[in-house]
């Protein structure tokens, strides 16, 4: 076996195109939207059409499969070390943040509005992670993504807020409980950062499942989907969730 064969790329299933790292960590098709829409039908078209049969749902078609992850973490006092690590990360960072305006150093970060969806998406998206119970934010640990960039869009946005006040109004959110291991700032009723305090991926990023979502709305305008949610040991729940406009 030759060099180039011993590295040749991992290819899409579907498509055939190479497949980057994060790609290859969630199997065998591409992030573009016709592949990860067909794998979405292979996979729960056929149990989404079982769960109808099940639940009387008379139309499962106009249900687009839609497999999102499973919430499996459980609710817990916040730990004191954890707030401790969240605050020191964030006291090193407002003071990076600081130091970098006053050179002004290149800045990275969008306004989180700029990246904001339509309402009618926004909304649509959003009542998709209310149902997954933002698995995702498991990823943002003792830091909630909170950068320097984050820090220097609130100095640009309210300029002359000090140190400390800019601290106090991320400590001051952090909630009384958790979930256990995942993000300081998700509690019981999702994130308590409002969207214009938190990181810039917070505002933007779409699993597969949203993404599905967003496109199959951007193709029909209909807000409905069989929503499965999955962990590694398979299904673990789904429902069908429709925000038609007249509910
Ligand atoms: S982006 Fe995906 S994983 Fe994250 S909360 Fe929304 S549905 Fe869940
Ligand atoms: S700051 Fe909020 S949106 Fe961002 S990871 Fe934490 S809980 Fe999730």
């Amino acid at each position: 076996m030759t060099d180039m064969e011993a590295s040749s790329p991992v290819l899409c299933s579907y498509c055939g195109a190479s497949l980057d790292a994060l790609e290859t960590h969630f199997g065998d098709v591409c992030f573009g939207e016709t592949c990860i829409k067909r794998r979405a039908e292979q996979d729960w078209g056929a149990v989404r059409d079982r769960a109808a049969g099940t639940d009387g749902v008379s139309d499962p078609e106009t249900f687009p499969a839609t497999p999102i992850p499973a919430q499996q973490r459980k609710i817990a006092p916040l730990p004191a070390e954890r707030a401790a690590l969240f605050r020191a990360h964030l006291e090193k960072t407002i003071a990076e943040a600081l130091t970098l305006e006053s050179e002004g150093a290149s800045f990275h970060e969008a306004e989180p509005e700029s990246s904001w969806y339509a309402p009618a998406l926004g909304e649509w998206l959003g009542a998709i992670c209310a149902s997954c119970e933002g698995y995702c934010c498991e990823a943002g640990g003792d830091t909630a993504f909170i950068s320097t960039d984050t820090i220097r869009r609130i100095i640009r946005r309210e300029p002359g807020l000090t140190a400390a006040a800019i601290a106090a109004r991320y400590i001051e959110r952090l909630p009384a409980e958790s979930y256990e291991g995942a993000c300081v700032f998700q509690g019981p009723a999702g994130c308590t950062l409002p969207r214009e305090d938190r990181a810039n991926i917070c505002n933007v990023y779409l699993c597969k499942g949203l993404k599905t979502a967003k496109w199959n709305w951007e193709e029909t305008g209909v807000r409905r989907a069989f929503l499965g949610r999955m962990s590694t040991n398979g299904l673990e729940s789904y429902s069908f969730l429709a925000m038609d406009e007249s509910e």
